[in-house]
């Protein structure tokens, strides 16, 4: 059985597929405990893989996009099992990771990063796309992990000015390789 802490269905806020709609399945638990988490992982409930995927259904009728998150939705045995049933219904596959778990995962399979406090190289070198958090500073040592060519974003914590205002300087010294994501799911008031 998978363990869950909620399913449901929004838009992406941030990186990449911002503004894309998708079913958010929150897989509870991580392998990391980061002071600054601000994420309730907590388990809610159990479901089979095969009830997830009903759910994705009954949420979000046909939407292609599915996002696995959490928590770390890589640390559970069966998330393998997810992904695959996800995609023999036709579903794109997100998993937004911490990157400390390295998984062989199908090639169409959208990998977020957002690296803690270790990241495995595997997984950088995977990932389609990293997401840095800025919270008084700027990750540096983190942004050197990744492949030069990983679509990289920096992430001000809590939306706040100040770490805004760090991100936005570090983008313009850095163009060609930093950008800037909001968490705009919170401006409009959803999940
Ligand atoms: S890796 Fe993410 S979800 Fe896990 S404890 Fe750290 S911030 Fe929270």
């Amino acid at each position: 059985m998978l363990q869950l802490a909620e399913i449901f269905y929004s838009v992406q806020g941030e990186g990449t597929w911002t503004g894309t709609p998708a079913v958010f399945v929150r897989l509870a638990g991580c392998n990391l405990s980061c002071a600054f988490c601000d994420t309730d992982y907590a388990l809610a409930f159990f479901a089979s893989v095969d009830e997830v995927v009903e759910r994705v259904r009954a949420e979000g009728g046909d939407c292609p996009m599915v996002i696995l998150t959490g928590g770390e939705p890589l640390a559970q045995r069966e998330t393998r099992a997810l992904i695959d049933a996800l995609r023999a219904e036709g579903r794109r596959v997100h998993i937004e990771s911490n990157g400390t778990l390295p998984t062989d995962l199908p090639d169409d399979v959208w990998l977020t990063v957002s690296p803690k406090e270790r990241l495995a190289p595997a997984m950088a070198h995977r990932a389609n796309e990293a997401k840095l958090i800025v919270d008084g500073r700027v990750p540096d040592e983190w942004i050197a992990a990744f492949p030069a060519a990983t679509p990289m974003f920096l992430q001000p914590e809590g939306n706040k000015p100040a770490n805004v205002a760090l991100a936005v300087e570090a983008a313009k010294r850095a163009p060609a390789r930093l950008r800037l994501s909001l968490q705009t799911h919170k401006f409009i008031g959803v999940r």
